[in-house]
């Protein structure tokens, strides 16, 4: 059994965090049974007998989600939604904003890369096929059609060895006792620590600068000493990486290009 799991999440982001109001009994005869109300075209209602409160969303994809708890109607719903429509439009606009991965990767194609943006371009290496981002080259089945998932795949075995060397190499830096470091594919946080010492860091962070990556691998190395975010948890990660909050600040903008 895992003990004293700790997630390291992505802080959210409290600008686009949803708004929510109570839900109150409908007012009688403002809703009649049957009546279809005309729809936001730009807004999904969904029900949930499990929510207590109008709720609403912008999902990544863009589509706003209003939710209407048990009690609620579908019309006090549409009041909700356009009551926060403002907060919509600026959701909206923020995200924007906000930077994104592309879908489908093709040489030309920008792709985050150790930090920086860098373009798929074609290599030159004997016989087969070959993509290089930046001074990386990575061999493809073929330079047509979406190259992103062969893409992954390689920057995953890469991830495997080289983040796993650099977790050794601040674990002995800092005297931390390590049992185990994996590298894999986590959706939502980018890494997490046992108390028995193992280490579980997100593949993509290969993909982020060399500070925010050690960042990352110094913040769950000191959890080995604080299972918690206390301040005496903050305070051993400043003197270890004295740089952290420039890499949180990095990972918060960023982390929609890494999928998080
Ligand atoms: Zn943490």
């Amino acid at each position: 059994m895992i003990q004293g799991f700790l997630d390291f999440l992505t802080p959210p982001d409290v600008s686009s965090a949803p708004v929510v109001a109570r839900a109150s009994a409908p007012p009688p005869g403002y809703a009649r049974a049957g009546e279809d109300a005309p729809r936001q075209p730009d807004v999904l209602f969904e029900r949930s007998a499990r929510a207590e409160r109008y709720r609403l969303t912008l999902r990544k994809d863009g589509v706003a989600v209003a939710t209407i708890p048990a009690r609620g109607t579908e019309r006090e719903a549409m009041v909700f939604v356009e009551q926060h429509r403002d907060w919509l439009e600026r959701a909206r606009a923020r995200q924007r904003l906000r930077p994104r991965a592309a879908e489908v990767w093709a040489l030309g194609t920008q792709v985050l890369w150790r930090g920086e943006m860098a373009e798929i371009r074609q290599a030159v290496a004997g016989e087969r096929p070959c993509v290089c981002l930046a001074a990386d080259v990575f061999r493809v089945a073929r330079l047509d059609g979406n190259l992103r998932p062969t893409l992954e795949a390689h920057f995953l075995r890469k991830a495997k060895v080289e983040l796993t060397a650099r977790t050794w190499e601040l674990a002995a830096e800092t005297a931390m006792e390590v049992k185990e470091v994996m590298v894999r594919n986590q959706r939502t946080r980018w890494g997490s620590c046992t108390t028995g010492g193992l280490i579980s860091l997100n593949w993509r962070l290969i993909q982020a600068p060399d500070t925010v990556r050690d960042y990352v691998i110094y913040h769950e190395l000191m959890h080995l000493k604080e299972m918690n975010h206390s301040a005496r948890f903050w305070r051993r990660v400043e003197e270890v990486c004295p740089p952290w909050r420039e890499a949180e600040v990095w990972l918060k903008r960023n982390g929609a290009m890494l999928g998080l």
